[in-house]
């Protein structure tokens, strides 16, 4: 099957009890058991539920893998791979890190003795030379939030699995739609599905892909022991939007790319950060490990303080100002006091995260609607 069937198709079958076409919300707590321990394989529904089974099924199959994992929100899922390490362990990841994974890491886990290195991983020299025997995790992102550096996922996950070390890919950003990072060589793919896969800013939901049963049956048993599951409303919410993610983000995909032409050549921006450009240093292995460049833009000003951007962000009226990211509609945000304000000015500054950096997530409405307003805005 190919992306665009899977989405309609993959592991759903016209409910076998009524066949209603579309998935039922299984709103129940328990299942009526014929003879104790006689049931029909749902016992709770913390443990199983069968809109969220075909969830499950579902992202496993658009991320090229054979088990999904459904959570509560995208750090509920983080959170679950992060309890399958011991005290003493230690992970690497990406210095321009989404502010909510580095806070767990840093704030919840590091007092548990997991200690955390940030580093730029588009380089493999540093990767390496962080790595020591107690390394247990790669945690990768990309393309990253907000600077859309793009880490090299086959390599990494090449370096990771020589050396005995477990690689998550946290896929968020760019969809299975545009990249499957299992197929790269990664064990773990983590969504926040109240992104692209949920796609209309109404359902907070998170979800992993692995392909290994003995790693799946680690993050069932968390699932089921810490409890962090998802409703099965939400879980029909992520369904439904799923029917449309290639639709949606081939839209907001081609929408970006003409915006970052936009804003390049407009005078009172200084830079554009986006992965199609040629220049872009991440541009090659965009090429090769996406369909598409995303349709996540940032970009800085001329006028670089906050002042400046705080005119941008209060003017625009299509580009509403709020964080998250992956819906219809087109949001706008200001990394620097919003989605990135618990990391300390210093640290921002040295990857590039200014005081007016301003970042786009394009929705799908008309492109030339979404250029006139960011040109008013730029006024
Ligand atoms: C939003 C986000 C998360 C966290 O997901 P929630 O569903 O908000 O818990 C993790 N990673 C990335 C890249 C995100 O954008």
């Amino acid at each position: 099957m190919k992306f665009g069937t899977k989405v309609i198709h993959a592991g759903i079958e016209p409910d076998p009890s009524t066949g209603a076409v579309m998935t039922p919300i299984y709103q129940t707590s328990t299942y009526a058991q014929e003879a104790p321990g006689k049931h029909k394989g749902f016992e709770y529904a913390r443990t199983q539920n069968p809109t969220r089974n075909v969830l499950q099924n579902n992202l496993a199959a658009l991320e090229e893998g054979r088990f999904g994992i459904c959570f509560s929100s995208g750090l509920a899922a983080m959170d679950a791979i992060l309890k399958m390490l011991q005290p003493g362990d230690e992970i690497i990841s990406t210095n321009d890190l989404y502010g909510g994974s580095y806070r767990l890491m840093v704030r919840i886990y590091q007092k548990f003795g997991i200690k955390a290195h940030f580093l730029d991983m588009s380089s493999p020299d540093e990767v390496l030379a962080a790595v020591n025997e107690k390394t247990r995790l790669f945690w990768i992102e990309t393309p990253t939030n907000p600077m859309l550096n793009v880490i090299d996922i086959g390599q990494l996950c090449g370096i990771a699995r020589e050396r005995g070390i477990l690689s998550c890919v946290d896929n968020t950003f760019a969809s299975p739609y545009l990249q499957t990072p299992l197929t790269m060589g990664a064990d773990m793919v983590l969504h926040s599905a109240t992104k692209y896969l949920g796609g209309h800013s109404d359902v907070v939901h998170g979800a992993i892909v692995v392909n290994d049963e003995k790693l799946a049956e680690q993050l069932y048993f968390i699932q089921n022991a810490a409890g962090a599951v998802p409703g099965p409303q939400d879980c029909f919410l992520i369904l439904r939007g799923i029917k449309t993610l290639h639709l949606r983000v081939e839209r907001a995909c081609q929408n970006a790319e003409r915006i970052a032409h936009f804003l390049k050549q407009h005078p009172k921006v200084s830079k554009v950060y986006y992965p199609g450009f040629p220049e872009h240093p991440g541009h090659e292995v965009a090429k090769r490990q996406m369909r598409h460049f995303g349709a996540m833009v940032s970009f800085d000003l001329v006028e670089d303080n906050y002042a400046a951007a705080e005119r941008v962000l209060s003017n625009t009226h299509l580009f509403t100002l709020a964080e998250s990211l992956g819906g219809v509609e087109s949001l706008i945000g200001h990394p620097a006091s919003m989605t990135h304000a618990s990391i300390p000015r210093d640290e921002r500054l040295k990857v590039g995260l200014t005081d007016s950096l301003v970042r786009l997530s394009v929705g799908i409405e008309d492109v030339e609607d979404l250029i006139g307003d960011l040109e008013q805005a730029l006024e």
